[in-house]
């Protein structure tokens, strides 16, 4: 995607469990003497894409003082883990060497950009159940009025400002109390009070860890076992890389739950109607990935075939087809073989800009400028049809058009788009909390059903100086991931949310645009400290 719309979080988990509770494999006998810490580093690396703000990780060890240790750091994987030093990476994992250990990328959709938002949180205290740490994916959309609420109890206090903090003193306070609770109970609990998505991966001083997925399964998380090694991951990627082949979905409101080394799966939610992100699909995984048994590359393939079989202009032998790299490469794969046209490479991709969304936004612009370079050689002269994955802001889609007309000296581009327009803010863990900041919004009529008309097109497309513009419609992603509609989430492709905080969320939305209030709106709405209620 040219915007550059950021990506959550990922989350990780490795438990050396007791006996073996699977066949054997080659990922279990990649762990030595049952440390499986040295594993953490190579799973968070296949996440990445969730996130390059910061990394880390929380080990459990029964023969260690520190029972529960946690490294992490700013910046990628490899920056995070001092792995270019490999006398400092070495010394790392030898601290958090350990039967179990969790593990984290973030980006910031709620908080700073700095070191004391790296995750796994670590809580310390005396009593082994009360100590844990843990890591989440995902945003609360409630997160500021949960923080209200436990500001109200009597000298509550918080240090950030994110909602994981809130997740915390939420867990904390579930396991207060003269005996361990039972974590089935304190997840249950807990879900009673969030709204939106979280994924968690919890680890305590007594050596029990939960893998939870929120009942409505905003975000994918797999899970294996091979042998005695157990593994959980944001994305499937990650397990089939180790060598895991028997890699399932967490269930919407499921938990796996590691206790006396052994491994049990339970629910903590009822089973309900699920609101799966299909941008998971559309941009954010990794295309080796499978989520809730569909693949990414199948989806995205299939939503090129769908372009293709809406396409209402005439092809000829100057045509081409364009994919912005890398994301959309697979819808354009299958659109240019339907449509019987060249799929080329017009446009290449820096891949050593990264990052370019932790910078401020003016320089963010530069840099993403700098990120592709049209190819005259490919281009000129050309009917360029460009599939892109998804249009959010359009800043720099409209950049990179006019450098594809201007420097790849291309004669029309039409602009075909892998899903429908994005009309309404996430609240759910995608950094795009804002209408303001959306490209198609303004172009909408007070009731639009999902599909754009011809009009609407022709202004989108001429606001972004291309000839034609195309997109999916809402019913098309049904198809595209073959499962009910009824199953995905579609608050920013229709403006209607899962959960009562996302629709609340959308009303300040509304209000925040039309007084011209800047920033996310689930973050406005949570109050300074000491603010009147
Ligand atoms: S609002 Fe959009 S981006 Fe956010 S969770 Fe729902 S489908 Fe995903």
């Amino acid at each position: 995607m040219s915007d550059e719309l950021n990506h959550e979080c990922g989350i990780a988990a490795l438990y050396w469990l007791d006996e073996p509770q699977g066949p054997s494999g080659p990922a279990e006998k990649a762990v030595v003497d049952g440390d499986v810490a040295p594993l953490m580093p190579g799973m968070l690396l296949d996440l990445q894409n969730r996130g390059q703000l910061a990394a880390g990780m929380s080990s459990y060890n029964k023969s260690r003082v520190q029972r529960l240790a946690t490294c992490k750091g700013v910046g990628t994987v490899t920056e995070a883990f001092r792995m270019s030093r490999p006398a400092k990476f070495a010394q790392m994992l030898s601290e958090c060497a350990g039967d179990a250990c969790i593990g984290h990328v973030r980006y910031a959709t709620c908080g700073a950009d700095d070191e004391r938002f790296a995750q796994p949180f670590e809580r310390y205290h005396g009593r082994l159940w009360k100590w844990f740490c843990f890591a989440f994916n995902g945003n609360l959309a409630n997160y500021g009025s949960l923080r209200d609420r436990i500001l109200a109890r009597q000298d509550y206090h918080f240090a950030l400002n994110a909602d994981t903090e809130v997740i915390m003193h939420s867990l904390a306070y579930r396991l207060r109390g003269d005996r361990a609770a039972r974590l089935s109970s304190v997840m249950a609990s807990l879900a009673k009070d969030l709204d939106g998505a979280y994924n968690i991966a919890f680890l305590d001083g007594m050596g029990r860890m939960v893998i939870a997925r929120d009942p409505l399964g905003f975000r994918p998380l797999s899970w294996a076992v091979q042998g005695r090694l157990f593994a959980a991951a944001s994305e499937s990627v990650a397990l089939t890389n180790m060598g895991f082949d028997n890699v399932r979905s967490v269930e919407p409101g499921q938990m796996l739950v590691v206790e006396n080394g052994k491994l049990k799966v339970e629910r903590f939610a009822k089973p309900r109607s699920k609101a799966l992100c299909f941008f998971e699909w559309v941009y954010f995984s990794n295309v080796a990935s499978e989520i809730d048994g569909r693949s990414v590359y199948l989806a995205r393939s299939r939503s090129g075939e769908i372009l293709a079989e809406m396409e209402d202009c005439q092809m000829d032998d100057s045509c081409i087809v364009v994919p912005v790299p890398d994301t959309a490469k697979a819808a354009a794969d299958a659109y240019a073989y339907r449509m019987h046209v060249p799929c080329v490479e017009g446009l290449i991709r820096n891949r050593y800009v990264g990052r370019t969304f932790i910078q401020p936004s003016q320089s963010r612009m530069r840099s993403v400028r700098g990120k592709y370079t049209p190819l005259a050689s490919v281009l000129e002269n050309k009917r360029v049809f460009l599939v892109e994955d998804s249009i959010v802001r359009s800043t720099t889609l409209k950049a990179l058009v006019g450098r594809i007309r201007q420097q790849g000296k291309a004669r029309e581009i039409h602009v075909r788009v892998a899903c429908p327009p994005i009309v309404a803010p996430c609240f759910y863990g995608i950094d795009m909390s804002t209408l303001g900041e959306l490209f198609a919004p303004p172009f909408l009529p007070n009731r639009y059903q999902g599909r754009p008309s011809a009009d609407t097109l022709a202004q989108m497309a001429k606001s972004l100086g291309v000839e034609s513009l195309r997109y999916l419609t809402v019913p098309d992603l049904a198809d595209c991931l073959k499962m009910p509609g009824s199953d995905l989430c579609t608050g920013c492709v229709m403006g209607k949310y899962p959960t009562f905080w996302g629709d609340k969320m959308m009303r300040c939305a509304r209000a925040n645009s039309n007084s011209g209030r800047q920033g996310r709106t689930y973050e406005q709405n949570a109050r300074p400290q000491g603010a009147a209620k």
